[in-house]
């Protein structure tokens, strides 16, 4: 069986100018990046103000399992397939971490025969967005040190300074560090630590920016630090939001690159999904809603977190309507919610199947809820049995919803040509009641509470009382009206990641809150939430490698 670097090193690309020109996209729009990667111009969206915009189809999934369920295989799968079936469709996907490419993860360019290319450069630099997130980043950090070393008119407390420093990388050594050592010439010694760039609150920014001033207000508006005497101090106390825009100026236009089957594909941003809201840019979907019929985009993590997020938060805050939604599922994370033990999961297992499906079920209630179409694909793997794959058919259409099994993984476009079309009937056949879950006027606990009773399927929230100091700070600085982005884990309904399926009779433990003021969105954190990740015991990392000949082997 080929790898996936294999797979994509094989493909046979066209230039990303034809890419572009089938899309209608003058070359003087696309800013390139060698022959098979493109910015596009982010002026050409004001110039299609007037086209009509075409579907929305968002791609999410079960609770995973830490190998993922295959949202972005299955993404890039059903737009091959939409365009299959000779409807455009334009894959709008988030941009990969290079953090968790060298770890257990790897990369997120999709898999197997449903992959955007060129995968390396798109899960290595691509073109520099993140690292211009990163130096965007830390240029405030290093504004924030000088103005402490240069007498601080501001009265910054370096005990309350928010803002940490990013890397994109899966380093734990790095998250708490003391910075300033070596005497009065070297800075004021303070703690600090750093995240992983996903998490950079300059990447949720860029990803729900209209334009480059709007880009640039929400940079002046991020929360640093409080003074001694307990005042909010903004990035643009620092005066940072000017030259944090010029590092931005190109990151801020999208990515274009193509698919296996030479479709278009928009990758642009790629914020965390548990303290960020984990979808692609704004920017991107909207053009790509103009530049074809149907996008598909995806929502980090399960449905309970990305899609919620993703309805809640970037639609909201981006006015996009969605047409449909699409869950993935697969019969090894069902298993696992069954009760399978990891190393058993490719063994057939039909009463554990029976079982976990109730995590499926929960998610689809929920996605329905939002008054969109529904439809699952099943994400057929090598190991799943026919048996199992036809049982979480049955199980799901009995149910009430349509289940399409799909194999894009193994089959590019034409593993997923059904799903397309059942995903196109339902969306014409259907009336769009898209709503969102709760009114923006609506208090912050309440917010809360509503995502936890009626997403997660808890019976309430706790709040501590570090948290209950925070709401109260919150409501000071007259944020009650921004929307709530939960930072839970991705492996339960509930904020404990052992309870699998779809648990009951719990509450979530809100354990503190923080302010993404710059974004718009207050993140509730529950749980452990690891914001710098480490590598594991054996890192990815140890077997991937460039040889001579230009092969690359061991990135997936
Ligand atoms: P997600 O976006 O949900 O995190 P990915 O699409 O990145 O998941 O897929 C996770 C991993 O699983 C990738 O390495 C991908 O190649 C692999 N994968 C996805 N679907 C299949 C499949 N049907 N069969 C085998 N491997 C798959
Ligand atoms: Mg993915």
């Amino acid at each position: 069986m080929k790898t996936d670097v294999q797979i994509a090193q094989e493909a046979k690309m066209d230039p990303i100018l034809e890419v572009g020109k089938r899309l209608g996209i003058d070359s003087d729009d696309l800013y390139l990046y060698g022959n098979y990667k493109a910015k596009i111009d982010l002026g050409l969206l004001d110039r299609l103000k007037d086209k009509e915009d075409g579907k929305l189809i968002l791609v999410t999934a079960i609770n995973p399992t830490p190998a993922g369920e295959g949202k972005t295989t299955m993404n890039v799968g059903l737009s091959m397939g939409l365009n299959r079936i000779g409807k455009s469709s334009i894959s709008a996907l988030r941009e990969p971490s290079l953090g968790p490419s060298f770890g257990v993860k790897g990369g997120a360019a999709g898999g197997g025969y449903a992959q955007v290319v060129p995968m390396e450069d798109i899960n290595m630099h691509f073109t520099g967005d993140f690292h211009a997130i990163t130096t965007a980043h830390n240029l405030i950090s290093a504004l924030l040190d000088n103005h402490l070393q240069q007498g601080n008119e501001l009265r910054i407390d370096p005990r309350r300074i928010l803002w940490k420093r990013v890397l994109d990388m899966n380093d734990r050594a790095l998250r708490n560090i003391v910075v300033g050592l070596g005497g009065k010439p070297n800075g004021v010694p303070r703690e600090d630590g750093f995240d992983i760039t996903v998490a950079s609150e300059i990447m949720a920014i860029l990803c729900l920016s209209t334009s480059l001033s709007d880009l640039k207000e929400r940079i002046g508006n991020i929360l640093v630090a409080y003074s001694y005497e307990g005042e909010p101090i903004y990035a643009k106390d620092l005066k940072a939001q000017g030259a944090v825009a010029l590092v931005m100026k190109d990151a801020i236009n999208p990515n274009l690159v193509q698919t296996l089957e030479n479709t278009p594909a928009i990758l642009h941003g790629g914020p965390f999904a548990n303290i960020a809201h984990g979808c692609n840019s704004v920017v991107a979907t909207k053009m790509a809603m103009k530049l074809c019929d149907y996008t598909v985009t995806e929502a980090g993590f399960g449905g309970d977190l990305g899609a919620e997020k993703f309805f809640d938060i970037k639609c909201r805050l981006g006015g996009i309507t969605p047409d449909a939604t699409v869950v993935v599922a697969t019969v090894r994370a069902l298993k696992h919610h069954g009760g399978v033990a990891k190393a058993d999961l490719g063994t057939e297992n039909l009463d554990a199947l029976t079982e976990g499906f109730a995590n499926l079920e929960r998610h689809i209630k929920n996605m329905a809820s939002y008054g969109i179409p529904v439809v699952v694909a099943i994400n057929k793997f090598p190991t799943d049995t026919d048996k199992e794959v036809e049982l979480l058919k049955d199980l799901t259409v009995k149910a009430g919803t349509v289940a399409v099994i799909c194999d894009v993984w193994a089959k590019g476009g034409e593993g997923a040509v059904e799903l397309a079309k059942v995903v196109v009937d339902k969306i014409e056949e259907s009336e769009n009641k898209f709503h969102y879950l709760y009114d923006d006027n609506k208090s912050i606990e309440e917010k809360i509470e509503t995502i936890v009773k009626d997403i997660y399927g808890g019976d309430g929230v706790d709040f501590t009382s570090k948290a209950k100091k925070k709401l109260k700070e919150i409501s000071d600085l007259g944020l009650d009206n921004y929307p709530v982005c939960m930072a839970k884990t991705q492996y339960s309904f509930s904020d404990d990641p052992k309870l699998l399926g779809a648990p009951t009779g719990f509450t979530v433990t809100v354990r503190d809150l923080r302010v993404s003021r710059g974004a718009g969105f207050v993140v509730a954190l529950t749980g452990d939430i690891m914001t710098m990740p480490g590598l594991p015991k054996v890192p990815a990392a140890n077997n991937i490698d460039v040889l001579e000949s230009g092969e690359i082997v061991g990135l997936f």
